[in-house]
């Protein structure tokens, strides 16, 4: 099967009735990125940069992680790569760095709390993306985001982290776009106003499930419940793309649920405009593309917004998919 699906790498992502879904991958290391290349990838729509900090005894210095963005960007040979600033915390912890004991650590000091308080870490994050942004088409993106400060916070961060470069003569991309992920509740009942302050979405749908359904990811006993086709999850993603289209920027599906077959209808009803997942999706998602007609998807995607319950989403998207065989 992976046999004849390799042929599809090279085919354009597009439905039968033309509209063009954008497939890329979700990396954590170098060795994710040959994956990604082989399966036809558009380039990196989320790169994980926890290894980085996780792989060793210390905090990575600017140029050691420098390295690591330019080789990447520099794989990729232009094609988009947005890197994702640290989110640790919650269940990711480093050796080197104490975190507080914490009652509630998924709801504690993590990701982007974590970088806009410790600005020294951050700014040699920022700095070495910038200095990546050089060498291919690099994109910033900041997690866990739940307000309009955080934003403007994090880019005032950016903003001075440019300033050094230049008055150093160190070269980076000066039209640097940036972008956040919308993974919490807030972020998408705020989505109009964080949409004027960056120039892309992406959906993390692991974290906007959890946290919208008060359903840690991680705890088996209570799995049944983490239920992404929850008819509060549908509305969630809606309105995250009304405001991100309203506005003009780009939205694109980070989360596993990217590569979930049966969701595929949404993101085409939706019209969003990227899907990012692991490499070794990326060739399956497509063979369902190449049969999927966006227009359908609309017609079901009004039906599911009058289902009650899960379960009745979830058939009507699987009698959907068996028509489409
Ligand atoms: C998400 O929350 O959906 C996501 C893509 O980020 P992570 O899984 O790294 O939290
Ligand atoms: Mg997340």
């Amino acid at each position: 099967a992976r046999q004849r699906l390799r042929g599809f790498a090279d085919v354009l992502p597009v439905t039968p009735d033309g509209k063009e879904l954008g497939l890329g991958a979700n990396i954590s290391s170098l060795k994710e990125l040959e994956v990604a290349l082989s399966s036809g990838a558009y380039g990196v729509g989320l790169f994980r940069t926890e290894f980085l900090y996780m792989d060793r005894q210390r905090f990575p210095r600017e140029d050691e992680q420098f390295d690591v963005y330019r080789s990447v960007a520099d794989r990729l040979g232009g094609k988009p790569l947005i890197i994702r600033t640290l989110d640790i915390g919650g269940d990711k912890q480093l050796d080197y760095f104490e975190l507080p004991e914490e009652d509630n650590p998924f709801l504690g000091y993590r990701a982007i709390r974590i970088s806009l308080d410790r600005t020294d870490l951050f700014k040699t994050q920022l700095r070495a993306i910038l200095r990546a942004s050089h060498y291919g088409q690099v994109k910033i993106m900041y997690p866990l985001i739940s307000s309009v400060e955080e934003v403007q916070g994090a880019n005032r961060l950016l903003e001075e982290a440019k300033q050094e470069l230049l008055l150093e003569g160190i070269p980076f991309d000066s039209q640097l776009e940036t972008g956040i992920m919308i993974e919490l509740p807030a972020a998408v009942q705020i989505a109009e106003l964080l949409a004027e302050e960056v120039d892309f979405f992406s959906i993390g749908t692991n974290d906007l499930v959890q946290f919208t359904l008060a359903v840690d990811r991680m705890n088996e006993q209570i799995s049944y419940l983490y239920e992404p086709f929850h008819p509060a999850i549908l509305r969630m993603l809606k309105m995250t793309v009304e405001a991100a289209k309203k506005n003009g920027i780009k939205v694109s599906v980070c989360g596993e649920m990217a590569s979930d077959l049966d969701a595929l209808p949404i993101w085409l009803a939706l019209d969003v405009d990227e899907l990012s997942m692991s490499g070794h999706s990326i060739l399956e998602v497509k063979e369902r593309l190449l049969r999927t007609n966006q227009s359908e998807s609309r017609e079901l995607f009004a039906e599911l917004l009058r289902c009650r319950t899960s379960a009745d989403i979830h058939d009507k998207l699987k009698s959907f998919v068996k028509a489409v065989h």
